[in-house]
């Protein structure tokens, strides 16, 4: 085989379907959120970002720049190991602390993603209760998915959002098998939040256990910012709950908090916590900071929302086509790859809004759109450009407007 040759052909059929991913070339400046330099065809371009997952600008903090410094100055670079052997920091110890009272939970613990969390705890949990029966939602995540896969458990996929769907599917298997229900809060790529009270009560109805990805609420709802599950009073109804520390909170890593003994399976059973060495210490300090600070700070998020209903109705309102979400995702729909990734160019090179394009196969043929996320730091100035912006980028490349 030309391996080569087999390489650049596959890569080629991504190009001409308009398809094949560009990164930003970025330099963040911690202090100007949301505003980064970009590296592009040889020089140096100021350009404000419309697409970060930094939800809240907390990976710019002070507080958390300090306690990261502090941490790295005390502890040194990396943790040393693997959490077994000699990899376990005792910042390490107090983060998972905190996330379990967060959540109200027993237990908590920490992986190197949001990812691996999904990927570990669900595969675990497949692989390891014996005739696990798994519901999960049409729309979950690819890391829930191949944790599912891995696991090798059987799957019932429910329509997405659809209680109704859940409880047949639930109803249709032997009532005395184990069951667990997968699903997300807030999905990210719509905007929409999962009906939880509703999907609570139907889990329970069947006997299944609930397992619920709040990576994109993570820091953003509820009255202390741990997710939806807070915000709906259901903390105590959902028995895993997933996140990341990465987006809301601004750092990187992952985590599960649960009950004492399922966390205490998953740490003793799951090949993606054993095998994998222990996260920074200095991340799990940035991270500690983050969350006691959200905790407090429910003022961010009254911002937060406050900025992304402001810029939903302000786009609609020139007929940009902006999906009417419920959270503080904005996805605007082009419903084409190559007018998709056309619009991303202009707006980067004509008005400095990096904006990323996102086409398929992170969401299906037919619906590539611009994700923004305006944060409490996008201030109506930027704004005013966005949507001025936006509107000429419309016109010109003759797109859809909104009906
Ligand atoms: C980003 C994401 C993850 C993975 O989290 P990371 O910490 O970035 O690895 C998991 N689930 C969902 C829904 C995500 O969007």
């Amino acid at each position: 085989m030309d391996y080569e040759k087999f390489f650049a052909e596959r890569i080629a059929d991504l190009r001409r379907e308009g398809r094949y991913r560009i990164f930003a070339d970025l330099e963040r400046q911690a202090g100007s959120f949301p505003m980064a330099k970009n590296y592009r065809d040889g020089a140096v371009h100021d350009v404000t970002v419309w697409c970060s997952n930094d939800y809240l600008c907390m990976g710019q903090h002070p507080v958390v720049i300090e306690a990261m410094c502090d941490a790295l100055r005390r502890c040194g670079a990396g943790a040393g190991g693997t959490r077994n052997i000699s990899g376990t920091n005792h910042y390490h110890v107090l983060l998972e602390e905190e996330l379990a009272g967060w959540n109200r939970k027993e237990a908590a613990l920490l992986f190197t993603s949001g990812y691996v969390a999904n990927q570990t705890a669900l595969s675990t949990l497949g692989a390891q209760i014996p005739g696990l029966q798994i519901f999960s939602d049409a729309l979950n995540h690819n890391s829930m998915i191949e944790g599912m896969r891995q696991g090798r458990s059987a799957r019932h996929v429910f329509k997405h959002n659809d209680v109704a769907d859940l409880d047949r599917l639930l109803g249709s298997v032997d009532a005395a098998l184990p069951k667990l229900v997968a699903f997300e809060s807030v999905y990210s790529m719509d905007g929409d939040i999962a009906p939880m009270s509703d999907i609570c009560d139907v889990a329970e109805k069947h006997g299944a256990m609930t397992y619920c990805d709040e990576v994109h609420a993570v820091g953003m709802y509820g009255l202390t910012g741990s997710g939806v599950a807070e915000r709906d009073g259901v903390l105590d109804r959902v028995t895993v709950i997933q996140g990341t520390l990465a987006k809301g909170i601004g750092v990187v890593g992952g985590y599960i908090a649960a009950s004492h003994s399922l966390v205490d399976f998953v740490r003793s059973f799951g090949p993606g916590f054993i095998f994998s060495s222990a996260l920074p210490p200095a991340v799990a300090a940035g991270a500690l900071a983050s969350i006691r600070y959200l905790k407090d700070h429910n003022e961010i998020r009254e911002r937060h929302q406050e900025r992304a209903a402001t810029l939903k109705r302000r786009l609609a309102a020139v007929g940009i086509p902006v999906l009417p979400s419920v959270s503080h995702i904005a996805p605007v729909m082009v419903g084409d790859a190559t007018l998709c990734k056309q619009a991303s160019d202009d707006l980067l090179r004509h008005y400095n809004i990096y904006v990323q394009p996102i086409n398929y196969p992170t969401v299906p043929k037919g619906t590539e759109r611009l994700r923004i996320t305006p944060t409490p730091l996008h201030d109506d100035a930027m704004m005013d450009h966005l949507v001025d912006s936006f509107v000429a980028v419309w016109r010109n490349l003759g797109l859809k407007k909104a009906a």
